[in-house]
């Protein structure tokens, strides 16, 4: 089965698997997993930043960075379509007391800055505390430019918010960009990182930051269920794929484009854009169920509009996706 309803159903290799099975551990909680702990300096070097923590899941990590930020009667701007406020289960309005203020992303996956402005509260007794800025990158596969980064970065700071990254997928907006991600990750305070999506890692995610807020974020990890014991059996997952599956994902985005561009010559295919990194993007019109069950009696298992490609698609995969296609109408 060719499954491209995500890059997290991507499984650990052969080779991640025995850097695992070998991993030297200890109890995390107490600090003593040297695997873990080389992981979350090894990731905080990469990302320019003073500290790292490492967390089972991106929803967890997310949670942290903005648990640390934000208490009871604060407030947080947030894509409508964000995973934090879309898909994590409301956790910062149920166990953080955070309100959310959603508001809509623009085509590029960005927040427009006029409408953060805007949705600034004042210090006021009527509202909520606005205390947070929380962007995503990639979202929905689109990359955020650099120089948006630094006029939110401007804005936020004129206004004293702190700034969170859900960089889920921060890896393929890098090496979509072709930078080091600390040069993404300057912008924010806060960076969440996933593991366990294209960088192909059984489970494990990171949040980054200084070492107050992965200070305050570790006490929120203990109370969240998330302190593991010998959990340096992930992390060296984590460090193989920070150490080699990295600029492997530029072969994941060249799958989705070479998809999008076999589709541009089939009438019964529209695409939103053409894609930035490992998505491709159907147009919303589509009927996907029919399409979905054409797929499905070809081996390929969809979700929706959104097509991911990962370390499990190989090149002949993409053949077989493309011929499938050629022969929907
Ligand atoms: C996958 C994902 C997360 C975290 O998901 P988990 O399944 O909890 O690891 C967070 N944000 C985005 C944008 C994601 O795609």
């Amino acid at each position: 089965m060719i499954d491209l309803r995500s890059d997290t159903v991507t499984k650990p290799t052969r080779a991640m698997l025995e850097v695992m099975g070998e991993a030297e551990t200890g109890d995390d909680v107490y600090g003593e997993d040297p695997t873990v702990n080389a992981l979350e300096r090894f990731a905080a070097a990469l990302t320019g930043k003073e500290a790292a923590v490492f967390a089972p899941t991106g929803t967890q990590s997310n949670l942290l960075g903005l648990l640390s930020h934000c208490g009871r009667g604060h407030e947080y701007i947030v894509g409508h379509t964000a995973h934090t406020y879309m898909y994590e289960g409301g956790g910062a309005a149920v166990l953080g007391g955070i309100q959310p203020c959603p508001l809509p992303f623009a085509a590029d996956g960005s927040l427009p800055l006029d409408a953060v402005e805007k949705a600034i509260k004042p210090d006021d007794a009527h509202f909520a505390i606005t205390r947070l800025v929380c962007l995503e990158n990639t979202q929905a596969g689109k990359v955020l430019p650099l120089d948006y980064l630094q006029r939110y970065s401007e804005l936020t700071r004129q206004w004293g918010l702190k700034r969170h990254l859900d960089g889920a997928r921060l890896f393929n907006a890098a090496v979509a960009l072709d930078v080091p991600v600390a040069q993404i990750c300057q912008y924010f305070d806060t960076v969440s990182i996933c593991l366990s999506k294209g960088l192909a890692c059984p489970v494990g995610s990171l949040l980054v930051g200084d070492e107050d807020a992965i200070r305050s974020a570790r006490r929120w990890r203990k109370m969240l269920g998330g302190g593991m014991r010998q959990a340096g059996i992930l992390a060296a997952a984590g460090l193989y794929a920070l150490e080699n599956n990295v600029q492997r994902l530029r072969e994941d985005h060249d799958k989705a484009r070479r998809v999008a561009d076999a589709l541009a010559s089939l009438p019964a295919f529209t695409l939103q854009a053409a894609p930035q990194t490992n998505m491709v993007m159907l147009d919303a019109a589509t009927d996907v169920e029919s399409l979905a069950r054409h797929l499905e009696s070809d081996g390929i298992r969809t979700a929706g509009t959104r097509w991911v490609f990962h370390q499990d698609v190989s090149d002949d995969d993409v053949d077989r996706l493309i011929e499938s296609c050629r022969r929907f109408r």
